[in-house]
């Protein structure tokens, strides 16, 4: 399918009137073919700033919301990071170019499959993919400089704080109810944590296998 560069440039337009102000994420998220992350039915809305239904009652995240957990961030290409939720793998495509590597996780095994033939086609080399509960994170390749979620929980997940570094950020949707979700960025210091308020946000629900017994 051909993309018009003015749907690309349209959707540019709408990242920096909502206050992304990164070149580098700018410039990613203008490079990356958001199409190839949609399903068929929807593919002509792929430019559109809006969440859309992936299966498995999942979302691909909305593009605004992708570039401002991504700028929040701060990558380089030192940085190794932990991933949460790949769903589409949108927001994984989005990472791997302004960072080391990312390890991503996705408890829904079709989403994870598809996801890993996408980063396939557009040869990530960087990328490290995993199906199963995120929750935990993942110990054997702990600790992360950076870990983003990209599904709600309903606390700030301590297990995952404790997978990173001292100096690391860690970006989450954090509430119980869907109307008043707030996405956090977590800073790790030497001896505490600073959160800071990033604004409302609605995400799915992060499920983890607990809940599910
Ligand atoms: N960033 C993704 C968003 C996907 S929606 C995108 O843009 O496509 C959130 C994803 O988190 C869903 O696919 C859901 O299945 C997954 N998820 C929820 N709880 C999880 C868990 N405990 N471990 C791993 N993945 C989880």
């Amino acid at each position: 399918m051909i993309v018009e560069k003015r749907d690309a440039d349209t959707l540019r337009a709408a990242l920096i009137n909502d206050g992304i102000t990164d070149e580098a994420v700018l410039a990613t998220m203008y490079a990356t073919p958001r199409e190839l992350f949609v399903p068929e039915a929807f593919r002509n809305r792929s430019y559109e700033n809006t969440p859309l239904p992936i299966g498995q009652h999942q979302t691909i995240s909305q593009p605004s919301v992708v570039a401002t957990m991504t700028q929040a961030l701060e990558l380089n290409d030192r940085v190794k990071v932990l991933e949460i939720g790949t769903g589409s793998g949108y927001q994984t495509a989005i990472l791997a170019p302004l960072c080391r590597r990312v390890y991503t996780i996705e408890r829904h095994k079709p989403l994870h499959l598809e996801a890993e033939q996408r980063f396939e086609v557009l040869k990530f080399r960087n990328v490290v993919t995993r199906c199963g509960d995120g929750s935990m994170g993942w110990s054997e390749q702990a600790p992360f400089s950076r870990i983003i979620v990209t599904a709600a929980a309903i606390d700030v997940p301590h297990v995952l704080l404790s997978q990173l570094d001292v100096g690391g950020i860690m970006v989450v949707p954090v509430g119980l109810n869907e109307r008043d979700q707030h996405l956090l960025r977590i800073r790790k210091t030497e001896d505490d944590i600073e959160t800071e308020d990033l604004g409302l946000v609605r995400f799915v629900p992060l499920i983890s296998d607990e809940e599910m017994v």
